[in-house]
């Protein structure tokens, strides 16, 4: 049986307990018991570390001395990169990662996308030469210059927690800002690790704090609403998001949102391989738990009953092939937690309600082990109304959508409150045209991937403000100052 090192805060340069001692357990999404224990941070522990943070960034030279943050944010790299198989195996038993997906989403990908922030970096422009103007008869110089915003409380999700972590953390630090990094209750472990890299590391006391607790929302309340805190950097629901927006109306708080998803992919009628981009639709990586993923598929009516045969046939073909921890091969477990299997079942019973079909799967598998197993799902027979069409499941679900034409694809995809991601496979000109036209982030041109560390990623509509990753990743936590001086006199107009 696995047990995780207890999930220690970091507060102020010290690993500590919470105060009073109290502790919750990390719960596997594979057994449904307990893998470790964490510390539930108390509200005094948060407010020490919002004032940690605080103290650092004031009186520090941590925002101005690039060279010394570069120096430290290159050795922590390093670090994580020698606990590989450590955040493999935190990936795996908090987040519920199959062994054929942690070196992918969860740990390849995410120490990737690091690397790709430390070469942006050196793109970005920390003074900006805004020319001359004349003004009052005289010709004034202006000067922009590029500055960290503060103390930044970043809020992360469980689903491929690394990846999120160092989306934040990273681009903040490189930023010159100080952090406290508030994960998710399913997976404290993914955050601890950062508070004990950074003391290992060597960070001034007080740039990097971990919080974390059993109450989802009590750290992250006080983060949003905390005059020290300058800005929230959220990945999440969207329902949370928009409380975070709220809440934080009352400090003006800067908040930078990356929240869910019901991404389109379209197939088109004259898809190079209209086989496989339909059978590749399968939602079963991570089960289905990625912001990003292509949760509704457009077929064209011409071909529905066609694409229906093809699901039927890859769904047949993946079979029982997942949900088994110690199997390498195997992309899919279970979904993180109990709360979780509960509510991807209610939409799968409201999709059969909606009059939706159930082309495979529908069920929760006890007989996979006492975790969150819900089997690969597709629905057919949808309509874009329907509640399975436009909410966010966040589990294998897939929906399937006919439709007419173009037109009418792309009328489907941008009838969404989300705007993720999407996808569209067809011949070129005519992919490239619909993908210009659909209202979302990001958009894969025949299964072009957009998603990596050197370019910006995030939402459309409901689906959040702001971008992670890329040089606009990093700059999301500075703010531009001008500065003006005159140089002489203005000629007469
Ligand atoms: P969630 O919104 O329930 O929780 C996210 C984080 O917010 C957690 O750390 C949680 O403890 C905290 N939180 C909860 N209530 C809060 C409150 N009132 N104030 C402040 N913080 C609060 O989301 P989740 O279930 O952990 O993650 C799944 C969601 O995340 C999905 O909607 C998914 O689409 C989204 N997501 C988006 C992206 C993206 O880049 N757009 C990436 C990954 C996940």
């Amino acid at each position: 049986m696995t047990t995780l090192p207890d999930a220690k805060l970091y507060i102020d340069g010290k690993l500590c307990d919470a105060t009073g001692g109290g502790t919750f357990d990390v719960i596997s999404p594979w057994t449904g018991g307990s893998v470790g224990k964490a510390a539930d941070a108390t509200a005094e522990d948060v407010d020490a570390a919002i004032a940690a943070a605080r103290k650092a960034f004031d009186t520090t030279d941590w925002s101005t001395n690039t060279e010394k943050r570069v120096a430290l944010v290159k050795k922590y790299r390093e670090l994580f990169e020698k606990n590989r198989a450590r955040l493999g195996e935190l990936a795996v038993h908090e987040a519920g990662a199959a062994l054929g997906a942690v070196n992918r989403a969860h740990v390849d990908m995410a120490l990737d996308g690091w690397d790709d922030y430390m070469v942006v970096f050196d793109k970005i422009e920390w003074e900006l030469d805004y020319g001359e103007k004349p003004a009052f008869g005289m010709i004034h110089k202006r000067l922009g210059l590029r500055e960290a915003v503060g103390v930044v409380g970043a809020i992360t999700p469980w689903n491929v927690p690394l990846y999120v972590n160092i989306g934040k953390v990273v681009a903040a630090l490189l930023a010159g800002c100080t952090v406290i990094l508030k994960p998710a209750p399913d997976t404290p472990g993914m955050g601890a690790i950062f508070g004990e890299l950074a003391k290992e590391a060597g960070f001034p006391d007080g740039v990097i704090n971990v919080v974390f607790g059993a109450d989802p929302a009590l750290a992250g309340e006080m983060l949003v609403t905390d005059p020290r805190v300058d800005l929230i950097s959220f990945t999440g629901s969207t329902g949370v998001g928009k409380r975070i927006m709220e809440q934080g109306a009352a400090s003006l708080k800067r908040v930078f949102l990356e929240l869910g998803g019901k991404s389109a992919k379209i197939v088109l009628d004259d898809a190079p391989n209209f086989q496989m981009d339909v059978a590749m639709s399968m939602l079963v990586f991570h089960a289905g738990q990625g912001c990003a993923v292509h949760s509704r598929l457009l077929v064209p009516k011409s071909r529905y009953e066609e694409a229906k045969a093809i699901l039927k046939g890859a769904y047949g073909q993946f079979g029982d092939n997942w949900g088994e921890v110690d199997n390498p091969a195997h992309i899919m477990g279970p979904v993180v937690s109990k709360r979780q299997m509960e509510r991807v079942k209610s939409y799968i019973d409201l999709g059969q309600e909606e009059g939706a079909t159930l082309l495979v799967g529908g069920n929760i598998r006890p007989d996979k082990g006492n975790g969150f197993f819900v089997e690969p799902t597709c629905f057919v027979d949808v309509t874009n109304d329907m509640r399975i069409a436009q909410e966010e499941i966040f589990g294998p679900v897939l929906v399937v959508i006919p439709y007419e034409d173009d037109e009418d694809a792309i009328r489907i995809a941008n009838e969404s409150s989300y705007g993720l991601s999407g996808g569209v496979s067809g011949s070129h000109d005519r992919a490239m045209n619909i993908a210009r036209r659909v209202k979302t982030g990001s958009m894969s041109v025949n299964n072009g991937m957009c998603i990596a560390g050197d370019i910006p990623f995030g939402g459309f509509k409901a689906s959040g403000m702001g971008r992670e990753w890329g040089v606009e990743g990093i700059e999301e936590y500075t703010d531009i100052k001008m500065l003006a001086w005159p140089v002489g006199q203005a000629e007469p107009a």
